[in-house]
């Protein structure tokens, strides 16, 4: 099955902690299979996604540190194609139907502080969700919705601990096994 990775480049851990960690939830709850922190490590991003992890299950692969233009290099060399979203790219709807036949694995870039020419020229695809300024967070929601056509929001993770049973009003919550005390 082809790879999704999310590569959040650009995060400056004294403001970006919350909306760092909301990306890396949303490509794990909508499908993606990898999350790439470039260039700095954040231990408490870290602790909230593994926290996530251990109780709703789910493989997810998490790197932290790594070189962010190095790796969209030895992505490419591997046979894997970028798409880097911004609102100055072509418009989604114009190139997912491509995107989507093509069977490599996919590095979606996502910025924090301003992204360098290099993310723009290394990309198979420049894609902008609307071309207004609003949130990598929803930049990526909507992208991989559109990619999975809506069919990611039915996962199922393997090893969760909790299962959320949907219900018209309030919260019915599964324990499947129990969660660590700290967890709870
Ligand atoms: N000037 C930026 C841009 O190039 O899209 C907006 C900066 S925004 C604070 C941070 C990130 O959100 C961007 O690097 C991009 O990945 C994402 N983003 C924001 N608006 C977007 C849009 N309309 N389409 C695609 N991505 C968007």
């Amino acid at each position: 099955m082809r790879r999704i990775y999310v590569l959040r480049y650009g995060h400056r851990p004294e403001r970006d902690k919350r909306v760092t960690t909301h990306v890396a939830l949303v490509a794990r709850a909508f499908g993606a299979s990898g999350f790439i922190l470039g260039d700095v490590a954040d231990e408490s991003v870290y602790k909230s996604i593994a926290k996530v992890i251990e109780l709703w299950g789910g493989y997810f692969h998490v790197e932290m540190g790594v070189k962010s233009e190095e790796y969209c290099v030895s992505w490419k060399k591997n046979n894997g194609i970028i798409v880097h979203l911004t609102m100055y790219g072509l418009h989604v709807d114009d190139v997912i139907e491509e995107i989507r036949r093509d069977s490599r694995d996919i590095l979606v870039v996502v910025g924090a502080k301003k992204v360098p020419r290099f993310f723009y020229e290394i990309a198979d695809y420049n894609i902008a969700i609307g071309h207004q300024p609003h949130s990598e967070v929803a930049a990526l929601a909507v992208f991989l919705d559109r990619l999975y056509q809506g069919r990611e929001l039915y996962l199922k993770f393997n090893n969760a601990k909790l299962e959320i049973v949907p219900s018209p009003r309030g919260k019915l919550v599964k324990i499947l096994k129990a969660p660590n005390k700290n967890h709870t």
